[in-house]
């Protein structure tokens, strides 16, 4: 039994090569002989079905997370399905994913893949360290609460917990094998303040020099708690600040606040822990004015990085079942953010195109403001900026780049 990573790549030299932490459930689930991950091997459909021949084989329709990046795969999934005879197709979309309790009696099979191949986002590293080396976890599945955009309840309901002891064991072996940047990949790793110091502190005995990132909740952090995950080596924090108006939030059921959101980047900074913060334009409710708000937020939160998404609504979220079919994409690659044939939603006042259009610009305004490279460059020197200027050579979608205002 062979288990499939399908290539679906996002195309930037600046992005993550991420182990392929389902494929490594799954294989482990199912007692599989070999991970062929045609992602990190670049192999075409093509290629990969010819590798395969007649094997049996799962074809893993999951990418680094339930929502942005496993939906639009799905696509490239039922393609590669289509050209090897033995396949079946796991993933989200196809409601056959293991269960909770079975994801946390195992460890993933990481004997079948060489790590090596792996490499962190290029902000991960902005310091200058080596992007190889990059691993990734979950220390716990799913998430308590229920954002009308999340897909998430589609694989869990609630949240649950790996032992601590199990976590350790894993990032032991992980070290072992070479990572010193990791990520872990739950959902939300600040929810439960036990789980999360009893991990950090194991961790910081452990005195690995890890440079890890993961994912954090406005209202679920407090200072000791950040503090005690920078002494185990959290280096960045990512927050799903989402929009810069509190009732666009009070609109899709995100419990958090804009005086919540300063709360916890002044916390999150005075422990020392760099922030990328996700916002979304295009929500139901948004207009041109709430998504300069949006705009306007993500540089006065002065976060270290910020991801740019277009509302989508993914199939599993209560956004899919409330959007009119005539507004949802008609392939699985329009929810592709970085699609030349990406199909956000409407809202009640603007039309997708509006809305890809200003998520766009905004993603180069962003990175070429004079302000942000002065700061990036006093917090991690020239060669951040250098990063940050081949970024944007690449450009958002392939449209044309402010890249030439930077030089
Ligand atoms: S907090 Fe994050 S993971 Fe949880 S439901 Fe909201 S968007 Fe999904």
């Amino acid at each position: 039994m062979i288990v499939i990573n399908p290539s679906h790549k996002c195309p930037s030299p600046q992005a993550a090569i991420e182990a392929p932490i389902w494929c490594a459930y799954i294989a482990e689930l199912c007692d599989a002989d070999s991970i062929l991950d045609a992602e990190a091997d670049g192999l075409t459909l093509e290629e990969t079905a010819d590798i395969v021949g007649n094997e049996d084989c799962i074809i893993v329709s999951m990418g680094a997370n339930p929502s942005a990046s496993s939906t639009p795969k799905a696509g490239v999934a039922l393609k590669l399905a289509e050209l090897i005879p033995n396949a079946s197709v796991a993933g989200l979309h196809f409601h056959n994913m293991p269960s909770v309790e079975s994801l946390v009696s195992v460890t993933p099979a990481w004997r079948l893949l060489d790590l090596s191949k792996y490499r962190a986002h290029n902000w991960h590293c902005l310091d200058g360290r080596d992007r190889s080396g990059y691993g990734v976890i979950y220390s716990s599945f799913g998430c308590p609460f229920k954002c009308d955009y999340c897909n998430i309840h589609t694989l869990y309901s609630g949240i649950t917990y790996r032992r601590p002891l199990d976590v350790l064991n894993e990032i032991d072996y992980l070290v072992a094998r070479g990572v010193k940047n990791l990520k872990f990949c739950d959902e939300l790793f600040t929810v439960n303040k036990d789980h999360v110091n009893e991990i950090c502190d194991r961790l910081s005995y452990r005195n690995y020099d890890l440079n890890i990132w993961g994912y954090a909740k406005t209202g679920t952090v407090n200072p000791e708690m950040l503090k005690n995950m920078k002494r185990a080596g959290f280096n960045w924090l990512c927050y799903g600040f989402e929009s810069g108006s509190d009732e666009i939030l009070r609109g899709v059921g995100k419990k958090q606040t804009m005086k919540r959101m300063f709360e916890a980047v002044e916390m999150t900074r005075e422990a020392g822990i760099n922030i990328i913060g996700n916002f979304i334009f295009g929500l139901p409710d948004d207009d041109m004015k709430t998504m300069y708000a949006t705009k306007r937020l993500s540089k006065q939160l002065g976060c270290e990085w910020v991801n740019y998404y277009c509302a989508m609504a993914y199939p599993g979220s209560k956004l899919y079942e409330d959007t009119p079919k005539e507004d949802l994409p008609d392939t699985w690659e329009g929810y592709d953010q970085y699609s030349p044939n990406a199909k956000p939603l409407p809202t009640k006042y603007l039309t997708s195109q509006e809305v890809l259009e200003f998520r766009d610009k905004a993603f180069n305004s962003f990175y070429s403001n004079a302000g942000y490279l002065q700061m990036i460059e006093r917090k991690f020197g020239q060669q951040a900026v250098g990063h940050i200027k081949e970024m944007m050579q690449w450009s958002v979608r392939g449209t044309p780049s402010l890249a030439s205002s930077l030089s």
